[in-house]
């Protein structure tokens, strides 16, 4: 099989509860981790590439690397896709480059310029057999260089969204629901602290989300954001050497519940960011005369097809829907 788009895998996912894992992908260890997993579990997958991923990798590399899992995997559905695209030329450049989906990212701008840039990459992606994923409302946290502070995020108004897919002819749109980039995802303030010391976020906002969903019945709807950063991963690397206080994201059970409604795309980084360097700060500690950089990506790469099993099976349910 080649590269897809995501049409058919979210018609299949928005009909039977469930939605489809969207992980980043910076290297080799990642791409071979998260596809493994989803070969296994016979889920299909997104791989999606962020700017500072390309800026990182290179654009060549990356196509090649995702090229050959999908050789590699013949078996399930596997769709290439553009994380947060900030420009018109940078969307047409990844749909040139062998992309078969793209995001554009115009949710800073004001609505009627959201609309604008969406409908022209639109245009350009449906031209060239591509999918265009929109985004309504902001996000916090930090996403590549953008940062957005705890509370100055602001949630989808669902009034907005069916005059929006209606004149951008977007494919999916990612709304803001109370999600966020990165694994500090609400300050201390904004959550309460459960017996064992551990932050509880506050809870997404699922009225929004049913909002939206009534007035675009059938459409798939995306949440960015949504590693839970288990706290076994944070303990890990605090446990090895390193410090992330208070990290904290969000409770698997409610993705869960997001998937069974319109949710048909779940992005999730920072778990897998997580899972490699807690794994890479305890072989360090355990091994300090290794330096063979095989030692301890071995490790790295199998926590990160260990989080995507995990995720598959607990938060997606996309097993066995390739
Ligand atoms: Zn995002």
């Amino acid at each position: 099989m080649a590269l897809v788009t995501t049409t058919e895998m979210f018609k299949k996912a928005y009909n039977g509860g469930y939605a489809i894992g969207a992980f980043n992908v910076n290297n080799m260890e990642i791409v071979q981790g998260i596809t493994e997993a989803a070969s296994e579990l016979k889920s299909p997958v997104i791989l999606q590439v962020s700017k500072g991923a390309r800026a990182y990798a290179n654009h060549k590399y990356l196509v090649k690397m995702v090229e050959a899992a999908v050789e590699e995997n013949p078996d399930i559905p596997i769709a290439l896709h553009l994380d947060h695209g900030d420009s018109f030329e940078l969307c047409k450049s990844c749909i040139d480059g062998g992309f078969t989906s793209v995001m554009i990212d115009a949710s800073s701008k004001p609505f009627a310029e959201n609309i604008e840039l969406t409908k022209k990459v639109v245009e350009y992606a449906h031209a060239h057999g591509a999918v265009v994923e929109a985004e309504l409302g902001t996000l916090a946290g930090i996403e590549d260089e953008v940062v957005v502070e705890a509370g100055h995020e602001s949630y989808t108004r669902p009034e907005e969204v069916q005059e929006f897919v209606d004149k951008t002819g977007c494919d999916s749109l990612a709304i803001a629901i109370g999600t966020s980039h990165g694994a500090y995802k609400f300050t201390a303030a904004q959550c309460t602290r459960n017996a064992d010391g551990i932050l509880v976020p506050p809870p997404l906002r699922f009225d929004v989300l049913e909002e939206c969903m009534k007035r675009l019945p059938g459409f798939p709807i995306v949440l960015h954001g949504s590693s839970s950063v288990p706290q076994e991963f944070v303990k890990m690397v605090n446990d090895f050497g390193g410090s992330m206080p208070d990290a904290v994201g969000i409770p698997e059970e409610q993705l869960r519940q997001a998937a069974k409604l319109a949710v048909c795309k779940i992005n999730i980084d920072s778990d897998i960011r997580l899972a490699m360097t807690g794994n890479i700060r305890k072989y360090f500690a355990e091994n300090p005369s290794h330096f063979d950089p095989r030692q301890y990506l071995k490790p790295a790469r199998q926590a990160v097809k260990d989080m995507v099993a995990h995720k598959i099976i607990n938060v997606l349910g996309s097993n066995g829907q390739a």
